[in-house]
């Protein structure tokens, strides 16, 4: 989508602090940083949420990005924490979908 903010950082038009890509997926840094460690995956393809017809390849590349990203960021032996916020009770406000990987300290107990 033309105007999709997460769209347009998978063409390269708008830049991020990349952390892990391939040709399904891209995996950047949140600009607003909820964790020491905050990295978003996303598809290249614009999907709206994880609800959106997301095909099951594409599924399978971004969870699998969620290891490397934890690798690459240094929380893989310490832990994190993995969300996808999916429409207004959740507060999304990206409407491309997308995963975030959360960790560098400790978190709360619980999700909310
Ligand atoms: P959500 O509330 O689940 O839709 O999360 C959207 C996330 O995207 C928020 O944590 C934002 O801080 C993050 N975000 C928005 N714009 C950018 C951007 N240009 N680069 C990196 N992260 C962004």
């Amino acid at each position: 989508m033309s105007d999709c903010i997460f769209c347009m950082i998978g063409r390269g038009e708008i830049p991020a602090s990349v952390v892990y890509e391939d040709d399904e997926v891209l995996a950047f840094d949140d600009i607003a940083p909820q964790a020491p460690v905050h990295t978003l995956i996303i598809p290249r393809a614009h999907y709206a949420t994880v609800a959106d017809g997301v095909p099951p390849e594409t599924m399978l590349r971004v969870i699998e990005a969620i290891p490397r990203v934890a690798e690459a960021k240094g929380v893989a032996g310490s832990g994190y924490r993995v969300i996808i916020n999916t429409g207004p009770d959740a507060a999304q406000s990206v409407h491309h979908f997308h995963v975030h990987v959360l960790g560098g300290k400790p978190m709360a107990e619980g999700m909310v």
